[in-house]
């Protein structure tokens, strides 16, 4: 069945018109994680409804047939979902403009969990009838003197009621998915082979670089080609490229589309120097995702000497300009250690650099890009990310988004604003609970499958505390697991919450990534620990998901009441999770960092709870951290916070874990807390039981699901792409 309606929704797809324009916008990206697209191409085909009563008159339930999709995995986490969001508004909002990607064989890694440790597994979802399209376009691609050839595929990218645009993603020819050998192990330097079998895990840390240098080399000379291509055959005239492709950089990945550009345009165009760089720039916009300085790419000199020695005299022609015109070694491009920048290659060589969220964008400006900020000011500006209501709500969230149907009709699919109509309704104790009514039925399909998928049995009358995204100290999981254990040892102490809460979490992390493992195994020895013991399971219980995804992540956010958005201050860029969690009437419990801030401007201080520590005074602290913060001390002089980290030591805890894994967070936390989990902890432990005592004033609560959906408007993925449109790309 499922193969029938994949095969019927590509034929629809087929025969809708491409959308077109004189200018077109091409989303440069190594992510898109797109996630299953049965049911969202039914919905934006408008097909979704029919489709489904015409099963059910036949015994055949779509929600069954759409689980038999294999999840394309092809994206690490934030970044690469708002890639796929962008797509989906970019068509939705009629603009003509494709994605440029990589068809990577195997996505990110299956997660396993064996003796309460993640473990790493292929993630193939690659069948023989998929969404990829087989195309005849093919272009070379040459290392040095080795050429490959790269082949594009293309999924079709409907908008909701509107025709399609493309998703090309170019894969390897030749392509050996044989060297693949334990787990995710593979021959790395088989270059000629392996190009595009795996995503790299990688979300911020640098193992087998290299290979990664190679696959984004790869990705934006095939992209080049394929834009160039493109222009030709609608008859333009290259040096006016500026006037109908906008190329936006996501992140630094794609970088090495500005100097191939020039490269090709100086070696095969016959353009100058001067004529290249000046089309280019005018061509190329960046989107900067992160302060996190581990994440800023810098390659060194000789792996791009080793991997495109064709691009090293362009980039050093790069830099020397710089360098004539700036003296401050910190906007040069190459540094004294012979690293090569990529961001200032964007910031230099793009007619714009954006942040992601309101504070992010501000950091950026005043801390982290301040040298270039000052060289640069009008192309510094601001878009804040966003979401596609379409998978998010209506796809996700059936009831919910029928029943806001049902009270304000259908606007608010165009025009997501919309959903403040349901303000007026603020007051009537039916639709509060018919909203209520929603979240119970959604909290009961999520205990029927983590029962069955995890075998964890949930009171769906506790309250669902949720924090779920990639696993990272920033984002301070090891702080909610000390909040844990402090409720854990007060209620073996005698106090008892009156409610059970379930605290649940997803998330995957990067293989390399020691610490964030370590954090992993504390919350599955917890989990084990805390659900044995009777004297607790009937207060509180965890569960670790496994193999958190989109797919989970769509059957989780609407079950969820409390969403955990707890990242230390300044370092959430903006955050997604939030606003979809947001828009399916969760409360929010967060910092003031970034799109939480917007948040809870949108909201007020009553609709959401926010603790912690403020990016400046943060910021402040990390100016000088040795000297300002001391972890050690913050620790002896607090029993409270001595006694929960002390508990990740304790005898109970290490007869269930691993020793050395356990000491090794333990020591962290007390010796360094780069990420200052006990700056906040005790904000955090006093915000979050307010919060599950707000649970118990159930119209007060419902109100605040109320407020939340109503103004989760701004963070529609429309509202995102018509800014990025009316302010970078100028199409229409
Ligand atoms: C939205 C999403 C993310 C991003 O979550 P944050 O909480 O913003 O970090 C990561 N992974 C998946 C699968 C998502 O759907």
């Amino acid at each position: 069945m499922y193969r029938a309606l994949l095969l019927f929704a590509k034929k629809e797809l087929a025969d809708r018109p491409q959308i077109k324009g004189k200018k077109k916008i091409y989303y440069i990206s190594a992510e898109f994680l797109i996630g299953k697209l049965l049911s969202n191409n039914l919905i934006n085909l408008g097909i979704y409804d029919e489709l489904k009563e015409a099963l059910a008159a036949e015994g055949k339930d779509l929600s069954r047939i759409e689980e038999c999709e294999p999840e394309p995995s092809l994206g690490n986490g934030g970044l690469g979902r708002l890639a796929a969001c962008f797509i989906d508004s970019i068509a939705t909002l009629d603009l003509p403009g494709d994605g440029i990607g990589l068809n990577y064989h195997y996505g990110l890694f299956k997660q396993v969990f064996k003796r309460n440790k993640q473990t790493a597994e292929k993630n193939d979802w690659i069948e023989d009838n998929s969404w990829l399209n087989k195309t005849n376009t093919t272009f070379k691609v040459y290392f040095g003197k080795t050429a490959v050839t790269s082949r594009l595929y293309d999924i079709d990218v409907v908008g909701y009621h509107k025709g399609v645009n493309k998703l090309h993603l170019f894969d390897l020819e030749g392509i050996d998915e044989s060297l693949v050998q334990k787990g995710i192990d593979f021959d790395k330097n088989k270059i000629k082979k392996n190009l595009t079998l795996f995503l790299y895990p990688d979300d911020s840390d640098d193992a087998g670089r290299i290979l990664r240098i190679y696959q984004q080399y790869f990705m934006v000379s095939s992209g080049a080609q394929l834009i160039l291509k493109e222009m030709k055959e609608k008859g333009y005239d290259l040096h006016q490229l500026h006037k109908h492709a906008v190329i936006q950089i996501n992140d630094t990945h794609p970088t090495m589309v500005i100097p191939e550009l020039i490269r090709i345009l100086t070696e095969q165009e016959g353009f100058s120097m001067d004529e290249a760089i000046k089309v280019v720039s005018r061509t190329c916009a960046y989107t900067n995702h992160t302060i996190l300085a581990e994440a800023l790419e810098k390659w060194p000199m000789k792996f791009l000497k080793k991997a495109v020695p064709q691009l090293i005299p362009i980039i050093e022609e790069l830099n020397r300009r710089v360098m004539a015109k700036y003296k401050n070694p910190k906007v040069w491009i190459i540094d004294d250690e012979k690293r090569v920048h990529m961001a200032h290659i964007d910031i230099h060589y793009g007619f714009s650099v954006n942040g992601v969220a309101a504070l992010h964008t501000e950091i950026l400006k005043n801390t982290e890009l301040n040298d270039f900020y000052k060289i640069y000011p009008k192309k510094f500006n601001n878009k804040t990310n966003g979401i596609t209501f379409r998978r998010w709500l209506l796809s996700c969230n059936h009831d919910l988004s029928d029943t806001i149907t049902s009270l304000i009709g259908d606007g608010f699919k165009e025009d997501a604003n919309e959903l403040q109509k349901l303000l007026k309704y603020k007051d009537d104790p039916k639709v509060l609970k018919q909203i209520e009514a929603i979240k119970k039925q959604k909290k009961l399909e999520l205990c029927a499958y983590i029962k069955k998928a995890e075998g964890v049995e949930l009171d769906p009358e506790s309250i669902f505390d949720i924090q779920i995204k990639r696993m990272h100290e920033y984002k301070r999981q090891q702080m909610n697991a000390l909040y844990i254990i402090h409720k854990y040892l007060e209620i073996k102490k005698g106090k008892k919450p009156g409610r059970p809460i379930s605290f649940i979490f997803g998330a995957k992390a990067a293989p390399a990534y020691v610490i964030a493992q370590d954090i992993i195994h504390l919350l599955l020895v917890l989990q084990k620990i805390v659900n044995n013991d009777p004297e607790v399971n009937k207060y509180m219980k965890i569960v670790f998901v496994e193999n958190y995804n989109v797919s989970y992540a769509e059957k989780l956010i609407p079950a969820c009441d409390i969403s955990e958005q707890i990242s230390l201050a300044s370092q959430e860029a903006s955050g997604t999770g939030n606003m979809k969690f947001m828009l399916n009437g969760a409360v929010t419990l967060g910092t003031d960092d970034g799109a939480n801030v917007e948040i809870h401007d949108l909201v007020g201080d009553d609709n959401i709870f926010i603790f912690g520590k403020k990016s400046d005074e943060v910021l402040k602290l990390r100016e000088n951290y040795n000297a300002e913060y001391h972890a050690d001390q913050i620790y002896a002089n607090d029993a409270v916070i001595k006694e929960a980290v002390d508990f990740i030591i304790d005898p109970k805890v290490l007869k269930t874990g691993d020793k050395a894994s356990l000491q090794r967070l333990y020591n962290e936390i007390v010796g360094k807390d780069w990420f200052m989990g006990l700056l906040d902890l005790r904000d955090y432990i006093k915000v979050k039981d307010q919060a599950f005592k707000a649970f118990e004033n159930r119209k007060k609560w419902r109100q605040m699901m109320l407020v939340n959906i109503a103004m989760a408007g701004y963070f529609s993925s429309d509202r995102t792409i018509a800014d990025y449109n009316r302010d970078i790309w100028k199409l229409k």
